[in-house]
């Protein structure tokens, strides 16, 4: 069966019961995603609802999908209607819940719910994750490409990490694919830059923002989410590495993981991303009170390329880091 999720979840279980987990955000964002947000709302989903959740309800009824993987606590509070309205369409939901308090026992309750869901025994997800940390290792890998060799691109790092959310549905052919564009990494120059940043909050809706950065002489060494989705942890247990995945807890927990990189990959500046009408931009008065570098917020609303507005703003901010 697919099953499509509303973010990351242990994608293990999934794995190992036989199924295909598919990241709607991934096929919203490289399909014809105005298209679909315009489907959304002529459904009736309101204008100011996040782009996010009105193209993953599209993608879920355009898609054939066969379930839905719903995270209710942990990630939006706008998945709770968005799976309302599934249900009302006849899709299947299953709900998987991130603590708020990061509670242990808790959350092994919600693996062992989904295990049972699924039909799969524990040793066996064992098995699925063991086999998914190798190709995470080779992810931490491409990463110290970014950062340390500066062989990687912002872009290409963005790309990789955000695809390993659920490697494509299909992990032998995503570490194939992984393994060919690490040896062509290998052997680059490093990428001349003026500017290392870090990018912080969801992916972004916008197409076109690291080829702007890029021609800007700026590149992403650090992807904050999106090397979250690639569980870099190597937690010897999945409850490990569901605890300490920062992305569905406190901004606290994201603030620790974000302070530590930006010293370890030696930042110039951070770009503070986020999303029209999403609460997470509150988050973004914590995140600018207690980040020690220069930042500029930007925000992103309908899928497509930069507005003149937020590459004026990119190119003053640049200015004023060079004077
Ligand atoms: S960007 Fe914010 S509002 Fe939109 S789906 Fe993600 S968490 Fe929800």
């Amino acid at each position: 069966m697919k099953i499509g999720f509303t973010t990351s979840f242990p994608v293990e279980i999934a794995f190992a019961a036989g199924h295909t987990p598919l990241d709607l955000n991934n096929i919203f964002v490289t399909q014809n995603a105005k298209k679909l947000v315009e489907k959304a709302e002529f459904d009736g989903y309101p204008r100011n609802v996040c782009s996010w959740i009105k193209g993953m309800y599209s993608v879920i009824l355009e898609a054939e999908i066969d379930a839905v993987v719903g995270v209710v606590e942990g990630d939006c509070s706008n998945t709770h209607s968005l799976t309302s309205t599934l249900i009302d369409k006849g899709i299947k939901v299953i709900s998987f819940s991130f603590p708020h308090a990061k509670n242990r026992e808790k959350l092994e309750d919600e693996i062992f719910k989904l295990e049972t869901y699924f039909k799969v025994k524990h040793t066996a997800v064992l098995k699925v994750k063991k086999r998914l940390d190798e190709i995470r290792k080779k992810l931490i890998y491409l990463d110290e490409l970014t950062y340390l060799q500066n062989k990687v691109s912002g872009l290409e790092n963005h790309f990789w990490l955000v695809n390993s959310s659920d490697f494509n549905g299909n992990p032998d052919d995503f570490e194939k694919r992984l393994d060919d564009f690490l040896a062509k990494a290998e052997k680059r120059t490093p990428l001349k830059s003026d500017f290392r940043f870090g990018f912080l909050g969801v992916p972004p809706i916008i197409s076109d923002l690291y080829d702007f950065l890029s021609e800007n002489k700026i590149n992403v060494v650090f992807n904050e989410i999106q090397r979250q989705f690639s569980m870099p942890f190597l937690a010897k247990s999945l409850t490990d590495q569901y605890l300490q995945y920062t992305y569905p807890y406190s901004i606290f927990d994201r603030l620790e993981d974000i302070q530590q990189e930006i010293k370890a990959r030696k930042l110039d500046a951070v770009i503070s991303y986020s999303q029209a009408f999403c609460h997470r931009q509150i988050d973004n008065i914590l995140i600018k009170k207690y980040v020690d570098v220069p930042l500029l917020t930007i925000e992103g609303d309908q899928p497509g390329q930069l507005d003149a507005r937020t590459k004026l703003r990119i190119e003053s901010f640049l200015d004023m880091l060079r004077y």
